[in-house]
């Protein structure tokens, strides 16, 4: 059984989803298709999620904008008159319409995953009914019925056990050879809807090859494969056509977009390879992530991560920054859901890396302020260079200001602004 994985840009108009019919119809195993929300429609629902909590008014406008979306789509794919997708269709926008006009909680990651959720209902809706029109036997599921996780709503944690057991009772190949189903969503034991962080389709994919044993699983992206750079921000960049899953990690925990960190740990636990390749060149065989023992040589790979906040905090005390210091630091940032892209500490000052995040940034500064000193760089990069060399370095950061440096046998890293 293989798993296939389409993200938003895959399926951001009628053309990808008939370039994923394309894929898929060539497939002869047995194959899961996990499908994100189309385009940019996860950001457009929060948009919605945010005008419908805190109540501003906008939101007809804002659940008028996505729905505009996907009737473009639906159009397109299936012309005006068809009442099948359309009753599908309207299903889900009464269901979401219901929420809308209901009084919020007080909890507003609850809200989030039960509104944003319909990016992934509606795109999977949309995908599978285009599949029967074509004469696919595609069954549809509901992933939040089987992929079974904690209450942390926005950043729920999978029940692997509970899982694993119920996935293999829905995905059984009995009656079908294909299903698709959401990526990024899952539910509680008690039906509530709960998501798995953004972008997280790819580690729905991962967990589902996992526990259901699949041969491999396919990222279908707008790369050609993994670069060794962005081909936007940088000339010359070159396909890597094998990594390790180790390096693989490495990449998208030093900020590499290809993948999401939490996809691979799930697969190399069964040494299930996973390839990325390009929904636009699907004849061409793109890079694989697997086991590799081999001591591979591979090329300086580079990770610009734009828009960091590099913050400095020195205790106004000038007591040292210690064990129970660093604990209250890093309490606060999982208060706020921020994630150290890099961090360095002396004995009185503790400096550290995160995206910007506007909305969040002056109450996370208020709330350390009691104690330290905050001093801030607004619009930094973080540069990553694996398997660096001097001249590389040289090239990536002559022109730049460096405010850290830090070095170790294969990474060397640089907050950097621009001179
Ligand atoms: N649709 C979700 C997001 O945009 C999940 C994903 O695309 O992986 O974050
Ligand atoms: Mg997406």
């Amino acid at each position: 059984m293989n798993v296939y994985k389409f993200g938003g840009a895959s399926v951001k108009d009628a053309e990808g989803v008939k370039n994923l019919f394309k894929i898929i119809n060539t497939q002869r195993e047995n194959l899961i298709i996990v499908v994100s929300a189309m385009g940019k429609m996860t950001d457009a629902l929060e948009i919605l999620c945010n005008s419908y909590y805190g109540k501003t008014g906008e939101t007809a406008q804002a659940f008028q904008n996505i729905k505009d979306f996907h009737e473009q789509i639906i159009r397109d794919l299936f012309g005006a008159a068809d009442q099948d997708i359309r009753s599908r269709i309207e299903a889900l926008y009464e269901e979401l319409e219901t929420i809308l006009n209901s009084e919020p909680s007080l909890c507003y990651d609850y809200e989030y995953d039960r509104i944003i959720c319909f990016g992934e209902l509606l795109s999977t809706t949309i995908v599978s009914t285009y599949l029967e029109k074509q004469g696919r036997k595609v069954k549809f599921i509901d992933i939040r019925k089987c992929l079974i996780t904690d209450q942390n709503y926005r950043n729920a944690c999978v029940n692997p056990d509970l899982s694993a057991q119920l996935c293999r009772k829905t995905f059984t190949f009995q009656d079908t050879f294909m299903y698709i189903t959401q990526g990024f969503i899952a539910g509680t034991t008690t039906n509530q809807t709960t998501t798995l962080g953004r972008e997280g389709s790819d580690y729905t994919a991962a967990i589902l090859a996992n526990m259901l044993n699949a041969e491999d699983v396919t990222i279908w992206k707008d790369v050609p494969g993994i670069m060794n750079a962005d081909p936007k921000l940088y000339e010359n960049t070159e396909i890597i056509s094998k990594l390790s899953y180790k390096e693989a990690i490495e990449l998208s925990n030093c900020g590499a977009k290809v993948i999401h960190p939490k996809t691979i740990k799930p697969l190399q636990n069964k040494g299930i390879p996973l390839y990325v390749r390009s929904f636009l060149y699907p004849e061409s065989h793109g890079s694989v992530i697997r086991e590799l023992d081999e001591k591979l040589k591979l090329p300086p790979i580079y990770i610009d991560k734009g828009d960091q906040l590099l913050l400095t905090l020195s205790p106004r005390d000038f007591s040292f920054i210690a064990e129970e210091k660093l604990s209250r630091i890093f309490a606060t940032l999982a208060k706020y859901r921020l994630r150290l892209n890099l961090m360095q500490n002396s004995a009185i000052t503790f400096s550290f890396c995160i995206d910007n995040n506007e909305a969040i940034f002056e109450n996370f500064i208020n709330e350390l302020h009691d104690e330290y000193e905050v001093l801030y760089n607004k619009n930094v990069r973080l540069l990553t260079i694996r398997h660096y060399n001097e001249e590389v370095i040289e090239r990536l950061t002559h022109d730049k200001h460096i405010l850290v440096e830090q070095r170790s046998r294969l990474t060397a890293r640089f907050v950097v602004s621009d001179n």
